[in-house]
This record gives structure tokens, C-alpha cells and sequence, in this order.
């Protein structure tokens, strides 16, 4: 390089430098745009930025009380004025003839005692902390990320202001107004009842309510009956889903003459028409502390809302009913409210319902916050029974059901003129397939085209984001965080077909290296390189044949546990209680398929801690130096039958039996055994993580167990502290993925692998990096 050169390519590097120092600085004065300061890995960043949901919300045409379209400012506000101060009018819940809350085991001494305890700072701060940093404020423009940032300034005040509230049980007014923003529920929404409100609540009223919300949720768990899974910590929303889809098997096989219903019922504004009379009883009802009730009633009666309609403020409406949404109270109270339903269930509707087998549980209804699943024998007297109890809810709660968006499905076996007339009674859509929970019920088996729905999302959210701005950095981020994630749901909650699977794959992975949509990218790394974890050298991506087993484990895990939720009692009832054992059979439920799926996975991260020894096979169950005996058959006598249980090899007194030991086994595989310690006082047999205090999920331990062994260490990689870019730059290196003359040509794309400044060495990457002589001379000149 002559002497010229070299002083344009300093200066141009120069000018380089310069541009992207003052070009970042723009960036970080658009506050709006935060990749730099946070780098490509802020996953919630992407989210609120990809999220195709994102419509515009304004408000420009409306249908007005005649139902004719009005794009007047003025009436669009009054008809919007109109509809919530109906719907928060004042109701009288009937508050006779209710169930009996005599079976709710009461509150103890130290359950009332915690709900009364004094606020301290620590619980302060644990509550300010909870809350999500830029939140949109409420009407008193504080967002958390201010209190928390000014804390040590703020606290005393902030903390006098709370100790006032809970000593005198009085809430400031002002700490009530709430700002109402209406999000529309779907495109073109031009009629009241098509937005969805949400309640911007003040910053005060947040920090009583979340203080309040730890308090509570620590006694639901006792007071909320187990078939409301939503919003009760320990409850889980797979349980009811896989409850759900277990009957539905049961409705597609029955035989049963008199044939099974299910009705889904939909609620209008389920949360809006609730009743604080229902609530006040309720709790008294309950036993909470007086105290603690007007604390409650306090924050959420007699809030004042103002709407905000395309950036201006409605004047106030006070409310006479309803949980806001948007305050952290509501989902807990509206919970407590829906026991009624639950109670009313238990004590005059056991008849109602459908069992899995005969000595299970009868399961007549689930919930999952307002939604509501009802299961019945298909008659004319369960159907009045039914009715009679929804009736009476409504009438107890001021709730009301909205009969075109609920509806009912009949199984096979019920006869066509009981469908008929049933369906006549009952009023509501007759269907012969739903989505609950976000998945698909079928009396059938389900297709691909059942699952469309997860690839036509996948590609609308590829298009959404658009590839032009994102680096290769951003679009991995993506796909592990969202794309593959949320599928992830429905993929572990149900039997998804391997081709939809595929197609979502090769979805993410043309969006990683396409650049646009028309144009192929050059796939530097193939697929399954990619979805090793990170330190074995991939992305860490989670391939979604391999990943749905791990993900399931948790399910097997919980299937296994001595402490045992509805879903599970139910399941026992019908299937073995040891999945690793548990034979596979042509009517086998999707569910059961799934926890056998899971219990594969499971298998390499779990062994079993033994008790009597009842429920280990042998042969098929981990229970010695973390191995399947199966797997290693020199060591055992041939003789050995399949189904021999480990209880065989024990004494009375739960001890090893070493005479019976050394039938099977050689003495010193006998002496291993006898290490093992056994727990005969416990009785059960458990399983246990073999990487209990490891602070990984299930999912996450198993998912790493299909990884065995990695190849190459990469760890040094993340050890380094780069920003994602910078890492994702080296980790092609060290893949040597890098189109370098030399992969072309391995790749038939070029036709010599020569250096193109004319060494006479091949170029590579270690050529590149190191030993390319004019490489060599602009590092030296430049530094
Ligand atoms: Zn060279």
C-alpha cells in the first residue's frame, strides 16, 4: 500500500469513527429507541416493539345511541358516557339462599394475624418494586420507575401516606381517580362494547392494592375450591387445560346411552358487574378480619373514572359496581366471588358432572378466572339443574350471561333428538369443536390444518417485525424470545403434528438469515447447530421436536408428586400412577401421551428416593448411580422379570435384602445397592431432581440433558461480557462461519479459494485473521 493510500484509509477509518459516535448519540436522544443502552438482548424491549397487536387507538367514528355512525367529537364522548355509566350502575345483588360457607375451613389465628400485621418498609419497597417500570401513569403522572428511582428521597413521605391509610382505614379521593384508556378488542371497533377498558390507577392506590394482593394470596390457596385454577398460587392453568381435554376424550369414546354435554359459558363483562355487597358478605362470610375488609372496600368502592377519548379527558364518572381492570386487586376479589359458583356446585349439583373412571373425582365444572366450563350428563333434568345454578349466581353476583358468545357441545353417543330438543332449552349455539385455554377440543382427531393457526402467526409476526433494521443479533433474540416461545404453549399442552412443528422451523430459520422476504439468505450455520445451548456452541435456540418433551417433564414431575391437584387425582383414576411404567394402549388419551413424553425427559434428570420400593420397576426405573438398569445388562441375572418391582428386594422392614440381592446381581453391584439408603418410614416412593439446588427449571435441566457432552467448550464466549452483537461476531468466527474464499468454494459459490489481494495462500479464516500480509500492514498502520 503506497504512503497515500495508507492516509486516506486512516482518515477514512477516522471518519467512521466520528459518524457512528455522533449517529449513536442520535439514537440516544431518541428516547423512544433504547437498542443502545440496552442492548440487543432486551427481550421485553422487542416485544413491546414487535408486538404486531400494537393498533392505533384512536377513535374516530362511532355508533351513537340511535345506532347511527358519528364521527362528532362530542358525541362520540357522550355515547361513551353513556355505556360505562350503565354498565357501573348500582345493582342489588340478591344476598339470600346462598350455599353454605360453613365447609370453608376458617381462617386461623396466624392467618388473620398476617392479614393484619404492620406495614413496614421492607413490604413498601417489595411493593414498589414489583410493579413494571414504565407503566403508563396514572392521573397523578407517577409512573414506579420514579419512586423506585427517588426512593431514598420519597420513601418517608410515601411511607407516613401508607401508615395513615391502613391506621385510619380512609382512602384520600384523589388516590380514586383512575384514568380509563379503551383499548379496542378488535379491528374497526365502532361501538362501546368493543373496547376493552383499562384502568390507569394512581400510584398510591397501586402500592395499597399490591400490599394488599401479598396478603391475600397467601390464604386463597385454602378458601378457593381447586376447580378455579387461575390467580391461586400452586393452581396451574395446564392442569385445567389437560383436565378439559381428558374429558373430551372421554366424550369422543363413550359409549354411554343417555350421552355428555359441555357448556361453555361466556359472561358479559365479567368483571365490570360484579357486586361489592356480594364481596362485603363474602368476606364476612369467610371470616376475614373487619379490619382488613375495609381496607378492601376502601380501595375498590366508589372509584372515579374519566375516560380518555383521543388524548382528552371525560369528565368523571363514579362507579357504583365492578373490579377495575388494571387494579392488581380485582382478578383476587373477582376469584373469591366466583367461589360462589363453585359452592353452589358442591352442595346442589352433585349429581352434575363427569368422572374419568369410577373411583375419580366427578369433575361438573372448571374455571379459569370469569371462563366457565360446565360438564354434564345430556338430560333435561341435569340441564334445569344447571340453569337453576347459573341463575341464582347471576342473581347472587349481578353477573350476567351473554347467550350468543357461550354455546354447548353434545358427544357422539348422545341421540340426535336429545341434541335437539336439549339444545332448544338450553338457548345457547350448539358446537362440535372449541378453543379452551388456547386449545383446540375436537370430538375428532386433530389435523395439521387444526394448528394453522400457530405458522400463520409465526409469519405475521415475521412481517411485523420486517428483517431491514433488526442485525442477526436481534432477529436470534426474537426468535428464542418470541417466535419459538409462543408456540411453546400449545406445543407442550397438546399432541401438535411433527409437520407443523417443521414448518416453524423453517419459518425461524429463514427469518434469521433471509434479509428480506424475496430475497435467500446464505444459511451460515445449519438448523441443528443452531439449537444447541450456548456454551456447546449454538444459539441456544430451543427446537421445537426436541424442546416439547422437556417442557413437558414438568407435567410428568407434577403427575408423580405425592400432593395431588384435581387433574392429577382424576388422571390416577384411569391410568397408572408410575408413568415410566405405565403401558402404552391404542385408546390413550392425547394427555397421557404427553405426561409419557414428558416422563421420557424426566427420566434423565430425575432417580427415584426409595421408600418401600412399590412403585419401581427394576428394570425400567432410575434408581442406581443414575442409571436404567436396562441400559447396562451385563450386570444383571437374565432371569430377572420385566415387571419385578424393587419392593421385592427389600426386607419387612424396609431394609435391603441382600440374600435376594445376590439372586440377581453380582456381590459387588450387590454392595452398590446395599450404599443406597432407603426410606421405608416415609412409605411412598418419590422421585427426586438429580440437580435439586441447581435453581433450573425442569424444563431447562432436561432440555440440557439432550446435550450430552459438548464437543467444543464455548463458554468463554459468554464469559467475556459482549454486547450480543460483538458475541454473535466472534462465535461466527469460531464457527468459521464466515464467507471466506475458502467457504465459498467448499460451497461451490466460487471457483478459487485463493486470497483476493493476491497472497498466494488460501484464504481462510486463520488467513483473515492473522495471516494475510495485508491485513497485517493496515493493522500495523493503523495503530
Ligand atoms: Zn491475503
Amino acid at each position: 500500500m503506497s504512503a497515500d493510500q495508507t492516509k486516506t484509509l486512516i482518515h477514512k477509518v477516522k471518519e467512521l469513527k466520528n459518524t457512528l459516535g455522533r449517529l449513536q448519540t442520535w439514537w440516544r436522544q431518541q428516547a423512544k429507541v433504547r437498542w443502545l443502552t440496552e442492548g440487543d438482548s432486551n427481550t421485553a424491549y422487542f416485544h413491546s416493539m414487535a408486538s404486531n397487536r400494537r393498533r392505533c387507538n384512536r377513535i374516530n367514528q362511532v355508533l351513537d345511541l340511535n345506532g347511527e355512525l358519528t364521527e362528532d367529537p362530542t358525541t362520540i364522548e357522550a355515547t361513551f358516557l353513556h355505556f360505562f355509566e350503565q354498565k357501573w350502575l348500582h345493582v342489588n345483588p340478591s344476598l339470600d339462599g346462598w350455599p353454605s360457607l360453613a365447609d370453608k375451613p376458617t381462617l386461623s389465628t396466624v392467618a388473620r394475624h398476617s392479614l393484619l400485621r404492620p406495614v413496614t418498609e421492607d413490604d413498601l419497597w417489595n411493593a414498589v418494586k414489583s410493579m413494571k417500570p414504565n407503566r403508563s401513569p396514572g392521573a397523578d403522572g407517577i409512573t414506579s420507575s420514579f419512586l423506585t428511582h427517588f426512593w431514598s428521597l420519597v420513601k418517608t413521605d410515601v411511607c407516613s401516606a401508607m401508615l395513615d391509610f391502613f391506621a385510619l382505614g380512609v382512602m384520600d379521593p384523589s388516590w380514586k381517580e383512575t384514568l380509563v384508556v379503551l383499548l379496542p378488542k378488535s379491528l374497526n371497533a365502532n361501538s362501546p362494547e368493543l373496547f376493552r377498558p383499562i384502568s390507569l390507577c394512581s400510584i398510591f392506590y397501586k402500592i395499597v392494592a399490591k400490599l394488599l394482593v401479598q396478603r391475600l394470596q397467601h390464604i386463597l390457596p385454602s378458601l378457593i375450591s381447586e376447580e378455579q385454577s387461575a390467580f391461586v398460587s400452586g393452581r396451574q392453568i395446564s392442569h385445567q387445560c389437560f383436565l378439559a381435554q381428558e374429558i373430551l376424550h372421554k366424550f369422543r369414546f363413550s359409549t354411554a346411552k343417555a350421552g355428555f354435554m359441555a357448556l361453555k359459558i361466556d359472561m358479559t363483562q365479567a368483571y365490570d358487574k360484579m357486586c361489592w355487597a356480594t364481596l362485603l358478605k363474602l368476606l364476612h362470610g369467610l371470616q376475614f378480619p373487619p379490619q382488613f375488609i375495609g381496607w378492601i372496600m376502601q380501595c375498590i368502592s366508589s372509584p372515579s373514572f374519566s375516560l380518555l377519548l383521543n388524548g382528552l379527558r371525560s369528565r368523571p364518572i363514579v362507579a357504583a359496581r365492578g373490579f377495575q381492570q388494571g387494579c392488581p386487586l380485582s382478578p383476587y376479589l373477582f376469584i373469591l366471588c366466583s367461589e360462589l359458583l363453585s359452592l353452589a356446585f358442591q352442595q346442589h349439583g352433585s349429581e352434575l358432572g363427569i368422572a374419568l373412571s369410577s373411583p375419580g373425582p366427578r369433575i361438573s365444572h372448571l374455571l379459569y378466572a370469569d371462563d366457565i366450563l360446565i360438564f354434564s350428563e345430556a338430560s333435561t333434568i341435569a340441564t334445569n339443574k344447571v340453569w337453576g345454578i347459573l341463575d341464582s349466581y347471576c342473581a347472587w353476583t349481578g353477573q350476567s350471561i351473554n347467550a350468543a358468545k357461550s354455546f354447548v357441545l353434545f358427544n357422539n353417543a348422545t341421540p340426535q333428538w336429545k341434541k335437539t330438543r336439549l339444545t332448544r332449552l338450553i338457548g345457547f349455539p350448539r358446537v362440535e369443536e372449541f378453543t379452551y385455554l388456547g386449545i383446540k377440543l375436537a370430538l375428532r382427531k386433530l389435523h395439521k390444518a387444526d394448528y394453522a393457526d400457530i405458522i400463520r402467526k409465526a409469519h405475521s409476526q415475521i412481517q411485523a417485525w420486517g428483517s431491514h433494521h433488526l442485525s442477526l443479533a436481534g432477529r436470534a433474540v426474537l426468535i428464542n424470545h418470541s417466535l419459538l416461545a409462543s408456540s411453546a404453549y400449545i406445543m407442550s399442552h397438546a399432541l401438535v403434528p411433527k409437520g407443523v412443528l417443521d414448518a416453524l422451523e423453517l419459518a425461524a430459520r429463514s427469518f434469521l438469515w433471509q434479509r428480506s422476504a424475496n430475497a435467500r439468505g446464505m444459511h451460515y450455520v445449519d438448523w441443528a447447530s443452531l439449537c444447541r445451548p450456548r456454551n456447546c456452541g449454538g444459539l441456544g435456540f430451543h427446537a421445537t421436536v426436541t424442546w416439547s418433551g422437556p417442557l413437558r417433564a414438568r407435567f410428568a414431575w407434577e403427575y408423580l408428586q405425592p400432593h395431588q391437584s384435581l387433574f392429577v387425582r382424576a388422571m390416577h383414576g384411569r391410568y397408572s400412577e408410575n408413568l415410566f411404567t405405565c403401558p402404552a394402549r391404542r385408546s390413550d388419551s392425547a394427555v397421557i401421551k404427553i405426561l409419557r413424553d414428558g416422563a421420557a425427559s424426566l427420566l434423565s434428570v430425575s432417580r427415584w428416593r426409595i421408600g418401600r420400593g412399590e412403585n419401581i420397576n427394576i428394570l425400567a426405573d432410575r434408581w442406581i448411580q443414575d442409571r436404567v438398569f436396562a441400559r447396562l445388562p451385563t450386570f444383571i441375572h437374565s432371569q430377572l422379570p420385566d415387571s419385578m418391582l424393587l419392593s421385592e428386594m427389600l426386607t419387612e422392614d424396609g431394609e435391603w435384602n441382600r440374600s435376594k440381592l445376590l439372586q440377581f446381581f453380582g456381590p459387588s453391584l450387590v454392595d452398590t445397592i446395599m450404599q443406597i439408603p432407603t426410606y421405608p418410614a416415609v412409605g411412598r416412593d418419590r422421585l427426586e431432581l438429580n440437580f435439586q439446588h441447581s435453581g433450573k427449571t425442569i424444563a431447562s435441566m432436561a432440555y440440557a440433558a439432550c446435550f450430552p457432552s459438548p464437543s467444543a467448550d464455548f463458554s468463554w464466549l459468554s464469559r467475556l461480557g459482549l454486547r450480543p452483537r460483538e458475541r454473535l461476531f466472534w462465535w461466527h468466527m469460531a464457527l468459521d462461519a464466515i464467507p471466506t474464499r475458502c467457504w465459498l468454494l467448499r460451497r461451490g459459490l466460487t471457483d478459487s479459494g485463493l486470497c483476493p489481494w493476491g497472497c498466494p495462500s488460501p484464504e481462510n479464516r486463520d488467513h483473515i485473521m492473522r495471516g494475510c500480509s495485508n491485513v497485517a500492514a493496515i493493522s500495523r498502520e493503523l495503530h
